[in-house]
């Protein structure tokens, strides 16, 4: 062992990477043993249960049970399949197979009982998404133990202490502090690898909550914080945070290292290398993070370095462009009248009505004239958020003092990263002569105060062009 045994180290994966990947993530696993003392494994449900799971559930809550048995017989098999490859012991194969079936056994439970309902709530929702990764834990840590490491499976509701907000709970560090250094640290004092579910924890009462889609990111960095852990790896299947989304732009490249902050504008805006709640508890505890590919190993992936105050230095402001990402199927929508004008309020009746449709919003604009409040909105969503702003303001619209609710086309949203930013004066001035340059029209602007990002909205017919023309400023 080297100068790393007593070290901690907390490993994701994710559904991919425990999906065709498993046989890859338990190399992983054993490899990395080998120089880390301790090792946490953290796994999502295998790629494609969460989505089946979810869809069985709220069409049987129409009465529709179909999805519901072709995803049991899915998981059934897919499961049973890993297992076969990777379960040498025929008895021990036949426990997890046999586990596994209970638990599909309690989905297929929890579905009809939600048919007979008519409805499923947030609640048994959180009970039927927790069930992908209470199996793939049973089939991983399986597996680990068949490549000749010794391991135990652990589910997250002995470790996690949530508030009972059902899809999107919140922790109690505190106890969590306490009741994952009670469960864990003897396993990992007895050289066992512990496989703990990803997503999910429970409440003081015991009823099983998630953290939001996505969130077993979260969990890692949760337990990485409160162990704590000296580093937590998130595999996945691309080799990092990339300066661009290769599909567009062809010669985008890893980045070998990303600020936090920069990290949390690309998880903001679309790149989904992280669930954006992976960041603060690592930072808090000072804790080393790094994104690896599962199909890749070998590559050094990205690291996530604490924001030094400077960010990256640039030469000249073409260097501080780290990163161009793009949100796609998007309106915008303005709210404009003279009358606006100094009238306290409309902007917050406007994003109260915004609300009321259950969307969220990626940016906002108003000039200082208040002549006008411009906000993007997801595509499908603009009809209806228009809708309820003329409801709101009928009497305004009425009475003239706001003349018209009006949306655009399809858009895009491009938003330009770099924590160099900061310091460095003119870089919005290349940003936008590279954009007109390429004859790309800019219809609305926001940078954040932080000043690591700037976002532009573009009609979305160019954005492939100026993600490319954005991009030449990073890799030349
Ligand atoms: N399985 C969960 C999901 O698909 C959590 C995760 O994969 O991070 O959302
Ligand atoms: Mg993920």
């Amino acid at each position: 062992m080297s100068q790393n045994s007593s070290k901690t180290l907390v490993m994701k994966f994710g559904g991919t990477s425990v999906g065709v990947g498993m046989p890859n993530a338990v190399q992983i696993v054993k490899d990395t043993r080998a120089d880390w003392g301790r090792v946490v494994v953290v796994t999502s449900a295998i790629s494609g249960a969460t989505d089946r799971l979810l869809n069985s559930a709220t069409h049987a809550a129409q009465g529709d049970l179909t999805i519901l048995r072709s995803a049991a017989a899915w998981l059934r098999q897919s499961h049973a399949d890993l297992a076969d490859k990777l379960v040498a012991d025929s008895a021990r194969r036949a426990q997890v197979n046999t586990e596994i079936g209970a638990l599909i056994d309690s989905f297929v439970e929890l579905c009809r009982a939600i048919s007979v309902l008519g409805e499923a709530s947030p609640r048994a929702l959180d009970a039927v998404a927790s069930l992908g990764e209470r199996m793939s834990v049973r089939l991983l840590s399986a597996a680990i133990e068949s490549a000749g490491v010794p391991s135990k499976y652990v589910e997250a509701t002995e470790l996690i202490l949530t508030n009972d907000r059902f899809q999107h709970a919140h922790p109690d560090f505190a106890q969590t502090t306490e009741r994952t250094r009670r469960v864990l640290s003897p396993l990992l004092d007895q050289g066992l690898v512990p496989v703990v579910t990803g997503f999910i924890g429970a409440t003081e009462k015991g009823a099983i909550t998630t953290l939001g889609r996505g969130g077993s990111d979260y969990s890692a960095a949760i337990l990485g914080a409160v162990l704590p852990a000296d580093d937590v790896w998130i595999w996945t299947d691309v080799d990092g945070v990339m300066t661009a989304d290769p599909r567009l732009v062809p010669n985008a490249r890893t980045l070998a290292e990303v600020t936090y902050s920069e990290v949390a504008e690309l998880a903001y805006y679309g790149a989904k290398v992280l669930h954006p709640k992976t960041i603060r508890p690592v930072v808090d505890a000072g804790i080393g993070l790094r994104i690896c590919n599962t199909f890749n190993p070998s590559h050094p992936g990205t690291r996530l370095v604490a924001n030094n105050g400077n960010g990256h230095r640039a030469a000249h402001s073409g260097d501080v462009v780290r990163a161009v990402t793009a949100i796609r199927q998007q309106r915008l929508v303005t709210i404009e009248g003279r009358g606006m004008l100094g009238v306290p309020g409309v902007a917050a009746r406007t994003f109260g009505a915004v609300a009321s449709t259950g969307t969220s919003v990626p940016l906002i604009t108003q000039a200082s004239s208040e002549q006008s409040i411009c906000f993007a909105v997801p595509f499908d969503m603009a009809d209806s958020i228009v809708g309820a702003l003329e409801n709101v303001f009928a009497e305004e619209l009425e009475d003239g003092d706001i003349d018209r609710v009006w949306m655009t086309d399809e858009v895009a949203i491009l938003t330009v990263v770099g924590a160099g930013m900061r310091h460095t004066p003119g870089v919005s001035g290349h940003v936008f002569s590279q954009l007109g340059a390429h004859n790309v029209n800019v219809l609305a602007i926001a940078q954040g105060s932080s000043e690591v990002s700037i976002s532009i909205v573009i009609d979305s017919a160019d954005t492939e062009r100026a993600v490319k023309a954005l991009h030449e400023m990073i890799v030349k």
